[in-house]
C-alpha cells in the first residue's frame, strides 16, 4: 500500500478524508392526512460518506460543482454547518442541482432522478483544483463519481493519479448504477480504478452483478486480486466482510429495529475512513465501529439526518458489549 502523509513534496496536509462526487437533492414522499407531500434532505453517495466521515471527528473537505439554485446553497450551507472543508466547491452560473425523489409504491420505495446535465457532471480533470487531492491523506470516491459524464469520469481518474503520486490513500466505493451506464462500461471503468486503489468498499448486490460471482469470500478474493489491500464487503444486515491478504473476517452487523436503510452504505464508508485513520490501520476493527454507525443510520430517514456523531456511536458500541 503507498505511504500515508505526509509526502517529500509541496503540499501541506490539511484534510484526514476528500470526496469528490455528486450532491443529490433528495425529495422524500410522506402521507400526511391523506395529502402526498414530498420533504426536503440530502443526498449523494460521497457526500454523505463525507458527512459521515466528519461527524467522527475526520477533517473532511468534499469538492463538487453546484447548480445556480437554492439546492446548490442548501448544500454549501450543510457542509459548512458540518465542518466540511468546500473552499473548492463552485456554484456553476446557470447549471442546475441534481435531485431524486423517493415515492413510495406497491412494490416498496421507488427512485426517480433528475441528474442529466447536473451542474456536478460538468467538470473535467482540467477543473481539478491543483493541490486539493495531494492535501488529504485519503481520497474517496465512488462508481457513481465516474459514471455521472465522461468529463467526471476523467476528473476521478486524475485525482486517483494525483493521489498515489503523493502517497495518499485511494478508497473507492463501487456504488453501481445501471441507469446511468451500462453494466460492461460500467464493469471496466469501475474495476480499472479499484486497480489503483488502496481500500475498496463494495456492496453486496453491485459487486455481484460486477464480478459475476456469487459468493462474498469469491467477491473479495476477486477484489483483492485487482490490487487493494483493503476490501471490505458490506452485506447489509448480515454485517461486512473484511479481507486483506491472508485474512478475511466477517464482522456482525449490529441487530436494530432499521426504519431505512437508503445511505447505509455510505455511512459505513466514512465511518470506516475515519476510524481506520484514527485506529493506527486495522480495518477489522474499523469496520466494527462502522457497521455500528451504519446501524445506527438505519433508525430514522434520509440519508444525511440520521448519521450518528462519534459520541452516540461509542455510547451504543458499549451499551451492546
Ligand atoms: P449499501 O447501502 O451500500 O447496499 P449495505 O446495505 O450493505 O450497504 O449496508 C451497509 C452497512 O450498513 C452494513 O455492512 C451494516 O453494517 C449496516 N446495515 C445495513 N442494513 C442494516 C440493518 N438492517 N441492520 C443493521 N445494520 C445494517
Amino acid at each position: 500500500m503507498a505511504a500515508v502523509h505526509p509526502p517529500d513534496g509541496f503540499f501541506m496536509i490539511k484534510f484526514d478524508i476528500l470526496g469528490i462526487g455528486e450532491p443529490l437533492m433528495e425529495l422524500s414522499e410522506v402521507s400526511r392526512a391523506g395529502e402526498r407531500l414530498f420533504l426536503p434532505g440530502f443526498g449523494g453517495d460521497t457526500s454523505n460518506a463525507t458527512i459521515a466521515a466528519a461527524r467522527q471527528g475526520a477533517k473532511a473537505a468534499y469538492f463538487a460543482a453546484l447548480g445556480d439554485d437554492a439546492f446548490g446553497r442548501d448544500f454549501l450551507a450543510l457542509w459548512q454547518r458540518e465542518g466540511v472543508d468546500s473552499a473548492h466547491s463552485r456554484i456553476l452560473p446557470g447549471e442546475r442541482t441534481g435531485i431524486y425523489f423517493i415515492s413510495h409504491g406497491p412494490d416498496g420505495h421507488e427512485f426517480s432522478y433528475f441528474r442529466a446535465g447536473s451542474a456536478a457532471s460538468l467538470p473535467g480533470p482540467d477543473d481539478l483544483p491543483v493541490g486539493l487531492v495531494p492535501s488529504s491523506r485519503i481520497l474517496h470516491i465512488s462508481g457513481i463519481s465516474q459514471a455521472i459524464s465522461t468529463k467526471a469520469c476523467d476528473l476521478v481518474f486524475k485525482a486517483i493519479a494525483e493521489a498515489r503520486a503523493a502517497g495518499g490513500i485511494v478508497s473507492y466505493d463501487t456504488n453501481l448504477r445501471l441507469r446511468l451506464w451500462p453494466l460492461d462500461r460500467a464493469r471496466a471503468t469501475i474495476h480499472a480504478a479499484v486497480a489503483q486503489s488502496d481500500i475498496c468498499l463494495p456492496g453486496l448486490d453491485d459487486a455481484q452483478k460486477l464480478t459475476g460471482k456469487t459468493t462474498a469470500e469469491d467477491i473479495c478474493d476477486f477484489y483483492l486480486g485487482l490490487g487493494p489491500e483493503i476490501v471490505a464487503l458490506t452485506l447489509g444486515k448480515s454485517g461486512t466482510l473484511v479481507a486483506i491478504p491472508g485474512r478475511r473476517e466477517l464482522i456482525p452487523a449490529f441487530p436494530v429495529e432499521a426504519v431505512d436503510a437508503t445511505g447505509a452504505g455510505d455511512a459505513f464508508d466514512g465511518a470506516f475512513l475515519a476510524e481506520w485513520l484514527r485506529n493506527g490501520h486495522d480495518p477489522f476493527a474499523a469496520a466494527r465501529y462502522a457497521n455500528a454507525a451504519a446501524a445506527l443510520s438505519t433508525l430514522g430517514y434520509g440519508a444525511v439526518e440520521p448519521i450518528p456523531h462519534r459520541a452516540r456511536v461509542e455510547e451504543f458500541i458499549a451499551s451492546r458489549a
